[in-house]
């Protein structure tokens, strides 16, 4: 029988949770998951409650930006994501670590007007207000104002088809700024209807922020980047054809920037920022002049491998869930950033580093190598190896002619049926 879902919403969690067993025929120790990973204050930031997803938190170390040494905080499941970080950003510290270039932190929005039969003439009228404007926007988060931020320009863009696009810039301080930016924008919105008599179709922060643009830079003497029997001149080389490929296929790029993303994310999700917001601004800067290509360069003349990465990474220190998140608070210190901007700039170079780690194995050794150790950690944990079993479980592993989930089951069994025997 389908369980009642009429107001799930305003159900208490007792009532959800036996709601869910009810549907999913869950058992007590099924239902007991939710208890173990609930935190009650998390009922305040989204609806319908039911527990936390835990995800591990680990520390990629080495990061040296900006003269400074970090430990970062990074939340992934995915297995070799901290080793590659570690490991690219070792390289890189041996070479002076990275650098980084910040020149702006501004947070995009816009407000849409459509069917303008002369949007240019009305694009005109609100330009020539363009001041007014700002007072409101300013008007309607005026503690952003009081710390320094605020309401900074206004643009106007004709889309084509009778659309109008108005973009208002601001500086969102410390924060990550889509709230603030979005009850400014309503406010404007509302001023532009008694401006113009016409209602805006949409107002809403643009995640695509050009405006809150931050590089990293390393150069690298090529002899630190020798893997194994591959001289370092030849790895550079390798690397910076790789970049190239990444440049002229969206099918490699794609790779290429997941690779790049994956210590990204990681760094925005430990410290309690949108990921989500991230993914779509960076993909987006990477398709800016009309093709995919790969985020980040690598160039090489045969001495050194120079390597940049630039990418909108507006993230914020204060506002939306870091408030009530202790350990994004707690990863900040372990950070040691005091700025929304320090914190873009550990990002920025965590990204490259997982870069370089990602294309130095893939030019030499392959990716396998290093993933499958820890792929195969994960193979023998879901099959049900226990930690006192898994050593040997890897061992066996690693020779065994196919290394799936069945074949990780039966090498369990046998060893356990050894034990038993042994035992006796
Ligand atoms: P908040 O709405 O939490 O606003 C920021 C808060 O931080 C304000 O309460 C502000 O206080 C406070 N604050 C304290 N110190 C500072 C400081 N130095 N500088 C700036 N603010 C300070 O968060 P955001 O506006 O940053 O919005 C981020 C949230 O919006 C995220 O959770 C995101 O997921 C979500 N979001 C994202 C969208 C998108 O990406 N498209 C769309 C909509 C929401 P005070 O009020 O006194 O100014």
């Amino acid at each position: 029988m389908t369980a009642d879902f009429r107001h799930f919403y305003q159900k208490n969690w007792a009532e959800r949770t036996a709601i869910v067993a009810q549907q999913a025929h869950l058992t007590p120790a099924e239902q007991a998951l939710f208890k173990q990973y609930y935190l009650p204050q998390h009922h305040e930031i989204i609806e319908n409650y039911l527990t936390d997803y835990p995800l591990p938190m680990g520390l990629a170390v080495n990061l040296v930006v900006d003269g400074v040494d970090h430990i970062v905080p990074m939340v992934t499941e995915e297995p070799s994501v901290i080793a590659a970080a570690s490991n690219g950003a070792k390289i890189v510290k041996r070479a002076g670590g990275f650098t980084t270039v910040l020149n702006q932190r501004e947070m995009i929005g816009q407000i849409v007007l459509e069917q303008l039969s002369d949007p240019a003439a009305t694009a005109a009228v609100i330009e020539a207000h363009a001041a007014a404007l700002l007072k409101v926007a300013d008007a309607a988060h005026p503690s952003l104002k009081k710390r320094g931020g605020g309401a900074r320009r206004l643009r106007t863009r004709v889309l084509g088809q009778g659309y109008l696009s108005i973009d208002l810039f601001v500086d969102v301080q410390a924060a990550m700024g889509a709230n603030m930016l979005n009850s400014m924008l309503e406010a404007v919105a509302k001023s532009i209807g008694v401006m113009t008599k016409q209602d805006a179709l949409l107002s809403i922060l643009s995640n695509y922020a050009t405006a809150s643009l931050v590089k990293a830079i390393c150069d690298i003497p090529v002899g630190l980047l020798q893997a194994g029997r591959y001289a370092g001149k030849l790895v550079a080389q390798k690397i910076a054809s790789a970049s190239t490929v990444a440049q002229l296929d969206p099918y490699r790029a794609t790779t290429h920037n997941k690779g790049i993303m994956n210590g990204i994310d990681a760094v925005a999700i430990a410290s309690g920022n949108d990921w989500r917001a991230l993914e779509s601004g960076a993909h987006a800067y990477a398709v800016k002049d009309g093709q995919y290509r790969g985020m980040s360069t690598w160039t090489s003349d045969g001495r050194m491998l120079h390597g940049e990465l630039e990418l909108p990474l507006p993230v914020g220190i204060v506002g939306g869930s870091i408030k009530i998140n202790e350990l994004a608070q707690l990863n900040q210190r372990i950070l040691g950033i005091q700025t929304a901007g320090d914190l873009e700039r550990i990002m920025v170079a965590i990204g490259l580093a997982q870069n370089l780690a990602a294309l130095r194995a893939l030019v030499t050794t392959g990716i396998q190598q290093g993933h499958m150790h820890l792929q195969l950690k994960s193979l023998a944990m879901a099959a049900g190896a226990t930690p006192e079993e898994l050593p040997v479980i890897l061992q066996r592993l690693e020779l065994a002619s196919q290394q799936d989930l069945a074949t990780t089951q039966q090498l369990i069994a046998e060893l356990r049926q050894t034990k038993e025997e042994t035992d006796d």
